[in-house]
């Protein structure tokens, strides 16, 4: 039996350029796992890939091939021209269509936990390939820590970030889907311009000083959210007058993240927030976390 721990991520900065003709968009982005972990255990099985789901937004999931973490099971005993057979568990803690890559995370675990059970020794390189195959998050959720990725998202450097950042999330009760925030996005932008790394983000991560860090998060797709989801500019705005540091819409939204100071005023962040009757729950969380592992 092998358990993989899989972290949940936010954007930093996200910034899109123009849809490809591959229908993605060119994207800089800058990422961060945060210690908010789903939970993936995978066991011999009895032939074929079997899933089971609990926990946070389980219920909401398909348990078929559908479930980017079957695919990344078959995907995976494709390239080793293996046929497939284990029992995939899932404990699900990252909200589901929140933004947060929770899907990518799973597909990420059951991509390392697989090749341990099966004892397939795939290279790095290569399992970094096959989770670019699966989804733009899903290498991210390999790697952790901060980077920036471009492309589509998947192409990702490191970044030198110091010190721990202490995030409140207020998790919706909804989720967004994603291609249908980009298709909004599509509608507000009509000439989006070559996205561009920010320096100022950069500078602030490398000198672990949270308040900058906090000011000069940003994230393209956040017009589109709101306008999808109109209660979000007003959770976002709350936020700040709560005393957050920063305050951004995750990836595609509807999770919106808070930048507290430290893990102390995170607490107070987090009640303030619960008490506006905004967001179904909130969720605190340190990052940058590790990744699958
Ligand atoms: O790569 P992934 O399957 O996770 O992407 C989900 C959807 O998000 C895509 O089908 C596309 O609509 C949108 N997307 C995009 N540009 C990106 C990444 C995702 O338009 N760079």
């Amino acid at each position: 039996m092998i358990t993989v721990r899989a972290p949940a991520k936010i954007n930093l900065q996200l910034s899109v350029g123009p849809r490809r003709a591959d229908g993605y968009h060119e994207l800089v982005s800058v990422f961060h796992a945060v210690d908010l972990c789903d939970e993936v255990t995978v066991t011999e099985g009895v032939g074929g890939v079997e899933l089971v789901m609990s926990g946070e937004g389980a219920a909401e999931l398909p348990v078929d091939d559908t479930n980017l973490a079957v695919r990344a099971a078959h995907l995976l005993a494709d390239h080793h021209g293996i046929e497939p057979s284990v029992l995939i568990q899932i404990v699900k803690a990252i909200p589901v269509a929140a933004g947060m890559a929770g899907g990518s995370a799973d597909a990420a675990a059951v991509l390392v936990a697989c090749d341990a059970l099966w004892q397939t020794r795939t290279d790095r390189e290569t399992l970094v390939r096959l989770a670019a195959q699966l989804g733009s998050d899903v290498p991210f959720a390999l790697q952790g820590g901060t980077a920036i990725g471009t492309g589509r998202g998947e192409q990702l450097s490191p970044v030198l970030a110091n010190g721990a950042l202490h995030w409140v999330f207020a998790i919706a009760d909804q989720g967004l889907s994603t291609p249908t925030v980009y298709a909004q996005f599509d509608l507000l932008n009509s000439e989006p311009s070559a996205p561009e790394v920010s320096i100022a983000l950069l500078q602030a991560l490398r000198s672990g000083a949270a308040d900058a860090v906090g000011a000069h998060l940003h994230n393209d797709l956040q017009a589109a959210a709101i306008k999808l989801r109109p209660g979000l500019g007003q959770l976002l705005n709350a936020g700040t007058d709560f005393g957050a540091l920063g305050a951004v819409v995750c990836g595609s939204g509807p999770t919106c993240a808070f930048l507290a100071r430290d893990a102390e005023t995170s607490i107070d962040l987090a009640v303030a927030l619960t008490s506006t009757g905004l967001c179904r729950t909130v969720k605190r969380a340190s990052g940058p976390a590790p990744g699958v592992r």
